[in-house]
């Protein structure tokens, strides 16, 4: 480079404008430029890092110097609950008229071929989660020496029937009121009767004796009766015992039914799609809401770390023991976190790149934010509006597969869980010394398949379907107390995992079915829709994906 004479940049500073040599200047500059574009293209990756790491510093600088009420911590915790809250508002829109614009262009031969890749892809790696959960539990044995009596309980039990849960998924896939299902979905709740029934076989533990034929009982101290080991109270007629019965009765799950809307919308997506140009005003209606909400989206995006940080600092501070982490049920906590690491980090990306023989990490960085927002808000719903434009603008899915893929995906697709209930559910036996079967492990391995299916995409979900897999096997079920502690830690990793099955999932159909698509890509070329939005941490202008969605 040529350097300006000094005296006359002392002279002239204003007006001698050196002109360094071409060569050297541009290459510093590009260098710059490079930097500069990376910051920025990387720049909410960044921020959501950054996040994660304060949001943990804040929690434990603030856990260690004050005591903070519930109030206090609702307060700290704000921020981080506005997040998940701008993020649950997107999910209905986004959904429904993504699914019904993109489904409308497919026909009913394509859109079938990718429902099925897609739950075969669910099934197989859902299995492939519970064998390693099973595998590791056996292996590194976490309940083996842990003293049941010295491990601290946290809460309590709900009562769950495998039944219901099951009948509940199926009511959920065809909701009966679509407005309803906007805002909650169908639960059975249990409710507590006392029936009066008549019996004949029955034992008393007084010292009496009655005539049960015509109904009458004497004897002295007969106060209750037994039946099957259980004590009943007497009635006036002997005959006739008062039970406490369970009765399946309405209830609300309080979040959104998603799947339902998934139904309807793919329903309603291939009836439009048949309708032909008749269709087109819906199709249209629907794009054009696609675009305006992920733009809405973009404009969020740039608060999620500010949420994120808030919800892991609430979170550590709310927490009850940390210590308990490293000792009293540490070995679990690790064994799980083990598991979710070796079927996120190799399991789901060797299956990815058997399929599709393409690098899944790369695809795996595409979906970092998808992941971050995962940790931050334990929720593979509320991530889904991530999940979905991480897809679309990074690693370039074609919006008609992720929009099917991952709500799908987010209700019924959980590896994280399945994983984990199948280690919990071991780690309960081993604390309990009981050894379980072979056909007790492949009871376990179902029950923990079924469970994570049943589970929602919300916090803590699969702790509460844990019931299942535990009750199946003889386990006690008031046992999950004993590892809810360290239950809001785990479920940050193994919704990442869960976020990152779905979406991995999404790339490998995407790749097996793109041959399929490209009938309706011609048309688009034909039609093209023009609006673009700007990639939040980019400076390039991206389609967002909605134009490849036009109606045929
Ligand atoms: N929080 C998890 C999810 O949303 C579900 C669970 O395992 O509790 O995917």
């Amino acid at each position: 480079m040529m350097e300006p004479n000094q005296d006359q940049q002392k002279v002239n500073t204003h007006i001698v404008i050196p002109v360094p040599e071409e060569g050297t200047t541009s290459r510093r500059s590009k260098c710059k430029e490079t930097c500069i574009q990376n910051v920025k293209e990387n720049l909410i990756l960044i921020l959501l890092l950054g996040s994660v790491v304060l949001g943990v510093a804040i929690g434990f600088a603030v856990r260690t110097g004050t005591k903070m009420t519930k109030r206090e911590i609702m307060y700290l915790s704000f921020p981080g609950e506005m997040l998940m809250r701008m993020l649950k508002m997107l999910i209905l829109p986004l959904i429904v008229s993504s699914l019904i614009a993109g489904i409308a262009g497919l026909d009913a031969k394509t859109c079938g071929k990718m429902g099925l890749r897609t739950m075969a892809y669910f099934a197989t790696t859902t299995l492939l989660a519970v064998i390693l959960g099973i595998t590791m539990a056996v292996i590194i044995q976490p309940g083996r020496n842990a003293d049941r009596s010295k491990i601290q309980r946290y809460g309590k039990t709900e009562k769950l029937n495998t039944a219901d849960t099951f009948l509940d998924l199926i009511r959920n896939l065809f909701p009966d009121n679509l407005i309803v299902s906007c805002i909650t979905g169908y639960r059975t709740a249990l409710k507590e009767e006392i029936i009066e029934r008549k019996i004949s076989n029955i034992t008393f533990n007084g010292t009496g004796y009655g005539d049960l034929t015509n109904g009458s009982v004497v004897g002295d101290g007969v106060t209750s009766i037994i039946i099957n080991g259980t004590n009943h109270t007497i009635d006036q007629v002997a005959t006739v015992v008062r039970e406490v019965i369970s009765v399946p009765t309405k209830g609300e799950t309080g979040q959104v039914n998603i799947l339902g809307l998934v139904v309807f919308s793919v329903c309603m997506g291939v009836i439009i799609g048949r309708m032909g140009p008749r269709g087109k005003p819906i199709v249209d209606f629907c794009n054009c809401l696609v675009e305006a909400t992920m733009n809405l989206f973009i404009v969020f995006i740039w608060y999620s770390p500010v949420g994120i940080m808030f919800l892991i600092a609430g979170k550590i501070v709310a927490m009850e023991d940390f210590s308990v982490l490293l000792t009293q049920v540490g070995l679990y906590f690790l064994t799980v976190l083990c598991g979710l690491f070796v079927h996120g980090a190799l399991v789901l990306p060797g299956l990815y790149f058997l399929c599709t023989r393409k690098n899944p990490y790369k695809f795996m960085c595409g979906i970092f934010q998808a992941m971050a927002t995962a940790f931050g808000t334990s929720s593979s719903s509320a991530t889904m509006p991530v999940t979905l434009h991480c897809l679309e603008h990074n690693n370039h899915i074609d919006p008609r597969v992720s929009t099917f893929v991952i709500p799908v995906g987010a209700t019924i697709n959980m590896d994280g869980t399945a994983l984990y209930e199948a280690v919990a559910a071991l780690f309960i036996a081993q604390v309990n010394a009981a050894t379980m079967s072979f056909g007790q492990i492949v009871t376990i391995s179902i029950t923990a398949t079924a469970a994570s299916i049943g589970a929602a995409g919300v916090p803590q979900a699969g702790l509460v379907t844990m019931v299942i897999v535990l009750a199946a096997v003889g386990l006690p079920i008031d046992d999950i107390t004993l590892i809810l502690v360290v239950d809001w830690f785990l479920d940050r990793f193994r919704t990442m995992t869960n976020v990152t099955g779905d979406s991995l999932g999404a790339g490998l159909v995407y790749e097996l079915s793109k041959h399929e698509l490209p009938a309706l890509e011609a048309t688009e070329e034909a039609e093209p829709t023009a609006v673009t939005t700007e990639n939040p941490g980019s400076n390039k202008a991206v389609s967002n994906g909605t134009d490849s969605m036009t109606a045929v």
